[in-house]
């Protein structure tokens, strides 16, 4: 069992960071950064820093070389403020979900008592239980399934941080709640932790540009502060364009075809792009969407290997089940009740106003994002050759 002063080094989001580093921990960044980086362990801090920085460009799935010791509080300490100047949605989004997954991995690793301690530092709620209840009990082809813990967490803490992971299984009715107590097991309290840890990283919202250039300025002042912030912009300048294309989305028989996608699929493929979570919707829908247009199995699943909970193995089982069993793409009428239709917000004109049907000699509303990408692409194919006529199908 750790104390708290060692589960602080490991973990060092956790409030109680300013009790036992509290001259870290409340110094001026400034003063921070200048102390740090002028002292014997820069270089180390350095190299640890540009090591994140690089395994989240190169997509890793965890930080490679995550240390224990009062390293691991400079190293956060650094990313915030590293985060805060670069100032960029996409990066902070994948150094965030990086260091996020790599905290839930460790805290899966810990004793129950450790955990105990971790959930309440963060003022949590959480009451552990000697004898475990049993809460959920399904079956799974024909085989019962058990679900058992000894740990709950108050409705409202559960709530708390469950308000940005949208998915219908961790809505309170889907819960197993007592008595204002949810039932759950630890590993899925840490994911909620992972997003937790996630938000701190990204939760510095620049309200004032002149302030952060005067900071960034300042800052600056301290060359080797600067080398690293220039050291990353260098990696960043080029990767940045792989990043952007990283779905791959040119895929289509060598064609960029990403223009010809409707709002609903552009807004999930934007928010994978930069890291954000998806719901379970969402990822089906992309992953049929992908599906049906033929893209290879290996490139849909590296289309998720940017949210903040990829799970390589997980990810390649349901792409292999999905193109086994062949699912269609949802309609729009179903991507309007499930609130993903992005008609209104892309001011789309063809899903807002529809298509005139030659066929029909009647305007048509778009009923399926496949058919839209159809028509789109039918229209551009005809603008480069006029003389091929127009193959219009209705949706
Ligand atoms: S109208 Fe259909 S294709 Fe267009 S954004 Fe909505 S759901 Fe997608």
């Amino acid at each position: 069992m750790s104390d708290i002063y060692d589960l602080v080094k490991r973990y060092p989001w956790l409030p109680s960071l300013k009790t036992y580093y509290s001259d870290m921990a409340s110094k001026d960044p400034l003063n921070f950064i200048k102390e740090i980086f002028t002292s014997d362990n820069f270089k180390n801090l350095k190299i640890k820093t540009l090591n994140i920085f690089n395994d989240a460009f190169n997509n890793i799935e965890e930080i490679s070389d995550y240390d224990f010791d009062e390293t691991n509080i400079y190293i956060y300490l650094i990313l915030r403020i590293l985060l805060y100047i670069l100032n960029n949605k996409i990066l902070s989004n994948r150094v965030a979900n990086i260091y996020s997954k790599t905290t839930y991995n460790e805290l899966n690793k810990e004793n129950e008592y450790n955990l105990y301690y971790i959930y309440k530092d963060l003022d949590l709620e959480v009451l552990y239980e000697d004898f475990q209840t049993i809460y959920k009990k399904i079956v799974v082809k024909g085989q019962q399934e058990i679900y058992k813990t000894n740990f709950k967490i108050s409705y409202i803490d559960y709530l708390k941080l469950a308000s940005n992971l949208k998915d219908d299984y961790r809505k309170l009715v889907n819960n197993a709640l007592r008595q204002g107590y949810v039932y759950i097991k630890p590993e899925n309290l840490n994911r909620l932790l992972q997003e937790h840890v996630r938000m701190k990283l990204l939760a510095q919202k620049i309200v004032d540009s002149t302030n952060l250039n005067k900071f960034k300025e300042k800052l600056f002042e301290v060359q080797e502060f600067k080398d690293l912030y220039d050291s990353i912009s260098e990696i960043w300048e080029s990767k940045k364009e792989e990043f952007e294309y990283s779905l791959d989305i040119t895929y289509k028989e060598g064609k960029d075809i990403s223009k010809s996608f409707p709002p609903c699929i552009k807004e999930v493929i934007t928010k994978a792009q930069e890291g954000q979570n998806l719901i379970h919707t969402e990822r089906l829908f992309i992953l049929w969407v992908l599906n049906a247009l033929k893209y290879p199995e290996e490139k849909i699943v590296n289309v998720f290997s940017t949210l903040p909970d990829f799970d390589r193995e997980k990810t390649a089982y349901q792409v292999k089940y999905a193109i086994k069993k062949g699912y269609t793409p949802y309609s729009c009428k179903s991507l309007k009740s499930y609130t993903l239709c992005m008609a209104n917000k892309y001011k789309d004109k063809l899903c807002l106003e529809g298509y005139f049907s030659k066929k029909l000699q009647e305007q048509r509303q778009i009923t399926h994002p496949m058919f839209y990408i159809n028509l789109k692409q039918n229209k551009s194919t005809t603008k480069k050759n006029p003389e091929k006529k127009l193959n219009e199908k209705d949706g």
